[in-house]
């Protein structure tokens, strides 16, 4: 089998790195041909070294300067900026790309592989919650294949029917399951989370992961964005998917079908293990995670998640019900409210706040082609700036 080609976008980040220790497991599998990253030019250089890609991004110019010094010895190129993101995603002899650029900056080069057809592994699920619709149509009309990362969405897709026809009710699928941790604050008393730190909110009980998604966890914002992302990536209703609460994340997900039938996918959460999946789809390849011994795991326990604890969930469907831009609006006013939280400004409760400001004045605008959905993108980054400096 020829060895296939990737672009991975973000490979300085969590999905990135947990990308790269899966592809050198595989070294007949896969070769690298571009890596990005943005602030962590060492750690790319590091990375450029051991997988010699052709090319290396990063957002600046003097980041790149910085780089093409590091890697002044190698055959590596390092090119800068929106463009060579795109471009690197779409290159001719490229044929999957890893989307896991954290963030509305990941929807340009993302849309780019699309376009260009490729095989695209996406962990940005930010792309489907900002542009989901102009997404989906821009891979079915490139032809791309579309292959979840996030963990929820990897089980389901593993527990769906194939070849997915797009049709939940063909399939006999009743509901969609996600599964959620519940975060670090599942069972903390709610008068008390006017307190939570930074600190407290992106140590997650159970999953290692950059300090946004981190964040989104604990308000279970990142379980809103999935429902989101499981509405544009099966075609599925509000209705047809359910959140449940499963502290242990050992199972990902589940798909209910008509007849009562259950599937769900299990394993220890390490992002390796949909990762090699998407990877090596429809193949399986080992990826270096710990066996799953269910004898020693303990109980595995289900709850309901609790709208009054978790607003942002409840905020997260009302976006996807109000439709147009709405979604586009939530994942924009969110990362301004999470990037005020982390710096001190606004205390945990006032995300939420932000997020139902933004929705108030911004929900019933429609979602248009791209540079609407980016107009619209960043004036709901205005609003929710200037809710939080008002307060
Ligand atoms: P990280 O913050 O760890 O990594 C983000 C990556 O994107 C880094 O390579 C970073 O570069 C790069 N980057 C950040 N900002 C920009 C920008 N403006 N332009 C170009 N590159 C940029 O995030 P994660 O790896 O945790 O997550 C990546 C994506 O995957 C997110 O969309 C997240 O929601 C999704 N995801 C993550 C999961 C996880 O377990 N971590 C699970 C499911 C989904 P640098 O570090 O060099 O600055
Ligand atoms: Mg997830």
């Amino acid at each position: 089998m020829p060895a296939r080609n990737l672009t991975i976008l973000g490979a300085t980040g969590t999905i990135g790195v947990n990308t790269l220790d899966v592809v050198a497991m595989h070294p007949q599998r896969y070769r690298v041909l571009a890596l990005t990253g943005q602030n962590q030019v060492e750690r790319l250089a590091t990375q450029c070294r051991q997988f010699k890609p052709l090319y290396a991004v990063v957002t600046d110019e003097a980041r790149a300067r910085e780089l093409r010094h590091l890697l002044a010895d190698t055959e590596t190129e390092v090119l800068w900026g929106e463009r060579a993101l795109e471009e690197v995603a779409s290159l001719p002899e490229v044929d999957t790309v890893m989307a896991a650029i954290v963030g509305t900056a990941g929807l340009k080069p993302t849309l780019a592989a699309a376009r260009a057809g490729k095989r695209i592994l996406l962990a940005n699920k930010e792309t489907l919650v900002m542009a989901g619709r102009f997404f989906m149509q821009a891979v079915r009309r490139g032809g791309a294949t579309l292959l979840p990362i996030d963990s929820e969405h990897n089980a389901v897709f593993q527990c769906m029917p194939e070849p997915y026809s797009g049709d939940l009710d063909t399939h006999g699928v009743r509901r969609i399951l996600l599964t959620a941790s519940g975060g670090p604050f599942r069972t903390r008393a709610l008068d008390t989370l006017d307190r939570v730190t930074p600190e407290e909110a992106v140590a997650h009980p159970n999953w290692v992961m950059g300090r946004k998604i981190s964040v989104d966890s604990a308000t279970m914002m990142n379980k809103g964005l999935e429902v989101i992302e499981a509405h544009w990536l099966f075609n599925a209703r509000p209705e047809q998917i359910e959140v449940v609460i499963h502290p242990q994340s050992i199972v990902h997900s589940m798909v209910e079908y008509r007849d009562g039938s259950v599937l769900a996918q299990l394993s220890h959460p390490d992002m390796r293990t949909p990762i090699a999946h998407a990877l090596a789809y429809p193949d399986r390849i080992e990826a270096g995670v710990t066996w799953l011994d269910l004898t020693r795991v303990g109980p595995l326990s289900f709850e309901a998640p609790d709208l009054r604890r978790f607003p942002c969930l409840g905020l997260a469907y009302r976006a996807l019900a109000a439709g147009g831009a709405a979604p586009a609006v939530l994942n924009a006013a969110n990362e301004v409210a999470v990037q005020a939280f982390l710096d001190r400004r606004i205390p945990y409760p006032a995300i939420a706040d932000t997020l139902a400001h933004a929705l108030d004045r911004l929900a019933d605008r429609p979602a248009g082609e791209l540079d609407a959905l980016v107009a619209i993108d960043q004036e709901a980054r205005a609003v929710a700036a200037a809710y939080i400096d008002a307060r």
